[in-house]
């Protein structure tokens, strides 16, 4: 049993910044624009979370709530296949990695509330070692229902997340997507990496937005913060709120090998 509480991103940088990975019972959120490599992280997070020990793994299942149908498994298979060779080319060690990832497709906010009292179960046989939420906020704005768009907090759902992390010790993460008018506008106001000159405004502007989607509790129930922007073409992951780590950037890639550092 691992006595340090975190999964390695295998983003060596990043694993150093966060001193080994994404820590064990807090939430991390990742937050970012369309296309950046939200749903790309939480598969690489997924596959490394089920991977044996020697391979840096946590040898553990998954759940993984994929909210708007983004989650592939020809993509895991994929990213499997070209990082960790030895395993994803046997079929039968394929398979049992993929089926240890457990994907809920909810349709509506009510069934990701029943989902939650599923998952709390499932947390109490103790072989899920990651949670995912791809994503939380479009959970609220509902837009993955049909129908009108919806406007809700999710103050309740927000501590039952949080007391789930907490009571299994399992590293849960979550997606946001940030909007924005066009992509040069969010990275412009939003995050100025490079200089790490983000003024006061900028900071509540960015607060305000998740605020206004996810109720106040979110932006205190979120641990750490990874921010990954666009900028001049070069993606970046930036630890925008930690309590441990500086506010540093890391330039990324995303290759057919998944997310790279
Ligand atoms: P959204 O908010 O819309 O869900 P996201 O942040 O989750 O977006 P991802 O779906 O993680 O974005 O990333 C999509 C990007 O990943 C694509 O734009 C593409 O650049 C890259 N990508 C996906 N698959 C591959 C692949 N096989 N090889 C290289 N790059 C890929
Ligand atoms: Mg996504």
């Amino acid at each position: 049993e691992h006595l340090a509480g975190h999964l390695p991103t295998h983003m060596k940088g990043l694993d150093e910044a966060l001193c080994g990975g994404i820590p064990f019972g807090v939430l991390t959120e990742l937050v970012g624009p369309a296309g950046i490599g939200k749903t790309q992280f939480c598969l690489k997070l997924s596959l490394l979370a089920s991977l044996p020990a020697n391979y840096g793994g946590l040898d553990g299942h998954v759940i993984y709530i994929d909210v708007e149908s983004k989650f592939s498994s020809r993509r895991l298979i994929e990213i499997g296949v070209k990082s960790f060779p030895e395993i994803f080319h046997r079929k039968e060690m394929a398979q049992e990695m993929a089926g240890r990832i457990h994907v809920l497709r909810p349709a509506s906010l009510s069934e990701f509330t029943e989902s939650l009292q599923q998952i709390k179960v499932s947390l109490l046989q103790n072989q899920v070692k990651l949670l995912v939420i791809d994503s939380m906020a479009a959970l609220v704005t509902g837009e993955f229902e049909h129908g009108a768009p919806r406007q809700k907090t999710l103050g309740w759902h927000v501590s039952f997340i949080k007391s789930l992390a907490e009571f299994s010790r399992i590293p849960v993460v979550v997606t946001n997507q940030v909007r924005s008018q066009s992509r040069d506008e969010t990275c412009h106001y939003f995050f100025q990496v490079q200089s790490w000159n983000e003024t006061i405004e900028d900071r509540t502007r960015h607060d305000s937005h998740l605020v206004a989607a996810l109720g106040i509790n979110w932006a205190h129930a979120v641990t750490i913060r990874l921010v990954l922007e666009a900028k001049s073409g070069q993606r970046f992951i930036k630890v925008a709120k930690s309590p441990i780590a500086p506010p540093l950037a890391f330039p990324f890639n995303i290759t057919s090998s998944g997310i790279l550092l």
